[in-house]
């Protein structure tokens, strides 16, 4: 089976990964997929980006290296509602979201 694609990837910027944006993108170039998704962890875990980190992804171009970018966030369900530990307002800025239970969370 073809990878296309990875939406659930991690970076430096969380401190929950060891490789930055740009080694992901090359990882992804090099695995010949169409797209990767970026999704460094919402506020509640220790460590995580901040609200800021996030919006801030209008700056990332939609295409790297030859690579689809999806600008997205793995939100902590916070609650058996189903609550996320992010902003409506934030969500509606992103490509996905990805929404985790976290023991830390
Ligand atoms: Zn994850």
């Amino acid at each position: 089976m073809k990878l296309l694609f990875d939406l659930h990837t991690h970076t430096l910027a969380s401190g929950h990964a060891y490789s930055s944006l740009k080694e992901n993108i090359e990882a992804a170039r090099d695995k010949g997929l169409l797209a990767m998704g970026t999704s460094d962890h919402a506020k509640s875990i220790p460590g995580a980006c901040g609200p800021l980190f996030f919006k801030n992804y209008k700056i990332i171009r939609n295409e790297i290296m030859g690579v689809r970018i999806y600008k997205g966030i793995e939100a902590n369900i916070m609650d058996r509602k189903g609550t996320l530990d992010v902003p409506e307002g934030l969500l509606k800025t992103l490509d996905y979201v990805i929404a985790s239970l976290h023991l830390p969370a």
